[in-house]
């Protein structure tokens, strides 16, 4: 039967069996290790965990081993991009046999870098100190005309959460050289729906400028970014709190634990925080809470870590009591964002 309250001790019980060692079903995540590390420290920082439980200089360690650098000052105008790579085998680079192209796992990416640097805030790592010039100036590389920007140097597809994390790490480091502001503020307008789509009335944003309006919001990038005034002040978000009292990404979607993070944050920024129905959300939550610590996305599956996160995240909005409170903008610890 699923318990009546939100477990703390065996989340933290859970994040900290996951940051000795990752279960088998990971194995073809290597690819995303940093991400990982991010769901695992963050969550630790958001559940109070005790300080001893992470070796911080170990961790800053093994984070900033993963930065790509550039070999001399005039390889940073070769149109690459010198951020985080994803983890340890994605340092290697590996060519596709057909075309002689370097693999898109063995270049350094942009949510990589996101998670990279939300770590060393996270466990108190002075930013100063590491070579921002080379991440901010390449990533320039990354921003394309329309304002969007590719996650790699290589190719890849565009669309906004890729701003998200560029605009993140400008914010973190407290430096906007790396990208033109007022493109990024154009694309993310042109995301924003006004029209009719899939029979209802949806003022929400795309990902991308046309597509379907979707739970990842832009109001989480324009927060962080004080001149970007978005004039949109809806509560259409609301509409996806469903009956079970848990939130859809897109209309006529299950309920699923993420998603009461991805729109809980955006009423938070919108200021429409005030009008969940908790209580319902607080059920519905509980009901995909592992009884071996951690969230599922839909009630009675195994947990993973990113709807763990993004369950804590929820409970942290919820005001749950043994919680920090969270910085929505930056998706960690409000302690941590202000970087006490
Ligand atoms: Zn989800």
């Amino acid at each position: 039967m699923a318990s009546e309250i939100f477990e703390r001790d065996r989340h933290v019980t859970f994040l900290q069996m996951e940051y000795q060692l990752l279960p088998s079903p990971y194995q073809s995540q290597e690819i995303n290790s940093l991400t990982l590390a991010y769901f695992v420290i963050s969550g630790l920082d958001l559940l109070a965990a005790p300080d001893r439980l992470v070796d911080k200089e170990a961790v800053a360690k093994w984070v900033l081993s993963l930065q790509a650098h550039p070999r001399s000052q005039s390889e940073l105008d070769n149109g690459q991009f010198y951020g985080f790579y994803g983890s340890r085998s994605a340092q290697f680079p590996s060519e596709d046999k057909d075309n002689g192209a370097l693999l898109s796992c063995s270049v350094s990416n942009l949510a990589s870098t996101y998670c990279a640097v939300a770590i060393l805030k996270i466990i108190g790592y002075d930013l100063s100190s590491i070579d921002s010039e080379s991440i901010l100036m390449s990533m320039r590389n990354l921003q394309q005309p329309d304002g969007s920007f590719m996650p790699i140097h290589t190719g890849a597809e565009t669309d906004l959460r890729f701003i998200y994390c560029a605009v993140a790490i400008c914010h973190m480091m407290g430096n906007w050289s790396g990208m033109d502001k007022e493109k990024a503020k154009a694309y993310i307008i042109n995301c924003q729906r006004s029209d009719f789509f899939f029979q209802s009335y949806d003022g929400g944003f795309g990902l991308t400028p046309g597509s379907e309006s979707h739970g990842l919001s832009p109001h989480l990038i324009s927060s962080s970014v004080t001149s970007f005034p978005l004039e949109f002040r809806s509560f259409v978000p609301l509409q996806r709190q469903a009956a079970d009292g848990g939130f859809q990404g897109r209309p006529n979607k299950p309920s699923d634990t993420c998603y009461a993070f991805w729109i809980g944050s955006v009423l938070k920024v919108i200021g429409g925080h005030k009008f969940i129905d908790k209580k319902a959300l607080h059920g519905f939550l509980l009901t995909c809470q592992s009884e071996y610590g951690g969230f599922s996305k839909f009630p009675g599956d195994f947990p993973d870590l990113y709807h763990s996160y993004y369950g804590f995240t929820a409970f942290s909005l919820l005001e749950e009591p043994g919680l920090k409170p969270l910085c929505v903008e930056l998706g960690m610890s409000a302690i941590a964002a202000i970087g006490i």
